[in-house]
């Protein structure tokens, strides 16, 4: 018996495509991408192709996508690099301390570097989700001040698939922004706010350019979208008249790779098959939209059948054209144990999971759900099921039978 994978959300396969890049690259560019012969030339030719790839899909410049080690990596490079960069240049006492602004649905790290950095000064501010698992724009406008440098709400929750409000947050910053230069104040010499939306979950399902975000900067990452693990992307706006080094400051040092943002070798075959990942996930993005979205409904329909009391966790089904993204589904089962659900799934063949996978080992109650204000009950009740394009709908509706065999 096949298990199936319904866990796209923790990590999607690798694309049979990117596979075959990954593996012509790692035999035509064997050198150090930063080395001056033409062996190096080669190696860095691959990064280049994947910047433009990178650049063009998410309306970028060349120059301002910067590979990291994946989405952890990047947002830490956020959250602690518009600090640094705040600490060295813009430290004035009437910004002190400096606020930054985060859902309570962040994944964990931003929420946990958020936390680190409270210890360095910032104060930092957490506005819960609603209980539909989407974050109220109005309340993210309403925490930012006058000190406030940096907004960080990400596009698409991990864990419910709920889509954020982010063009809207990012409309009003911007403005908040404009705002500011023409006051002449003391905050029109400043980038602040800086707009960030971690997009790992919605690049698939969503076009993430930058200026339909209205973000200046946005986390992807590799493997949530048929690419490699190990491996993701910053990609940034200059804000204003502020070249990136005033917004953001590396928080890796050395030889200055990646613009001087972040320091280290780059893994040239990983980030090759992410270009490669990044260009298909543009190309399929409408075929897999139609596909994934009709797995995830047939999926639900059967699981209601067995259990008429599940409910769901996020987006009702009638807005999930709007408000969530085909390919992540929250579900509460009453009366079962998500640890329960998970294990005997896997030993009924099906590999879903708890939460988030950073998190699932330690079956700690999700605190996704815990901020969408959902009952200590319910959130330790749910499980994630999250689907991916090589899916088919016989398959969803086995899945929605293998959880019935499992509970019994
Ligand atoms: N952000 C979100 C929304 C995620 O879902 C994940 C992966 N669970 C990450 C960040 C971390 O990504 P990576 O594994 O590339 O560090």
């Amino acid at each position: 018996m096949k298990t199936l994978y319904f866990d796209n959300a923790a990590t999607t396969p690798l694309d049979d495509r990117v596979r075959e890049v990954m593996n012509l690259n790692q035999s035509d560019a064997l050198a150090n991408p930063s080395s001056v012969h033409i062996f190096g030339q080669a190696a860095n030719a691959a990064l280049d192709n994947a910047r433009e790839t990178a650049a063009a899909e998410f309306g970028a410049e060349f120059r301002s996508i910067i590979f990291t080690s994946g989405a952890t990596e990047a947002n830490n490079l956020v959250l602690r690099g518009v600090l640094k960069a705040f600490y060295r240049s813009f430290r004035s006492e009437a910004l002190i301390p400096p606020r930054i602004i985060i859902s309570g649905i962040e994944h964990d790290s931003v929420i946990h570097t958020a936390q680190d950095i409270a210890e360095e000064g910032a104060e930092v501010i957490i506005i819960p989700a609603e209980k539909n698992g989407i974050v109220s724009a109005k309340k993210i406008i309403e925490a930012i001040n006058e000190r406030t440098i940096l907004v960080s709400v990400m596009t698409v929750n991990n864990e419910t698939g709920a889509i954020q409000p982010i063009a809207e947050i990012g409309k009003a910053i911007r403005s908040i922004r404009e705002e500011r230069v023409n006051m002449k104040s003391l905050f029109s010499n400043s980038p602040y706010p800086i707009f960030h939306t971690d997009a790992v979950q919605a690049v698939r399902y969503m076009s993430c350019k930058l200026d339909e975000l209205n973000a200046d900067i946005i986390t992807v990452s590799g493997h949530k979208i048929g690419g490699p693990r190990g491996v993701g992307a910053l990609i940034m706006k200059p804000i204003g008249k502020y070249g990136l080094g005033k917004a953001i400051q590396p928080i890796i040092m050395g030889g200055g790779q990646e613009f001087g943002m972040r320091s280290g070798t780059e893994n040239v075959s990983a980030i090759f098959g992410f270009g490669e990942a990044i260009m298909i996930a543009g190309h399929e993005r409408e075929k897999n939209i139609k596909r994934v979205s009709e797995i995830k409904r047939v999926f639900w329909e059967e699981v209601r059948k067995y259990f008429p009391k599940a409910a769901i966790n996020g987006p009702a089904e009638k807005e999930w054209g709007r408000k969530s993204v085909p390919h992540i589904l929250n579900v509460w089962l009453p009366g079962y144990n998500s640890a329960d659900i998970v294990t005997k799934c896997d030993m009924a063949g099906l590999a879903i999971s708890y939460g988030s996978a950073c998190g699932a080992k330690s079956f700690k109650p999700s605190h996704v759900l815990t901020a969408m204000g959902l009952s200590e009950k319910r959130v330790r009740e749910s499980v994630r099921i999250s689907f991916g394009p090589g899916d088919t709908m016989a398959e969803a509706k086995e899945g929605a039978r293998r959880i019935k065999k499992a509970l019994g």
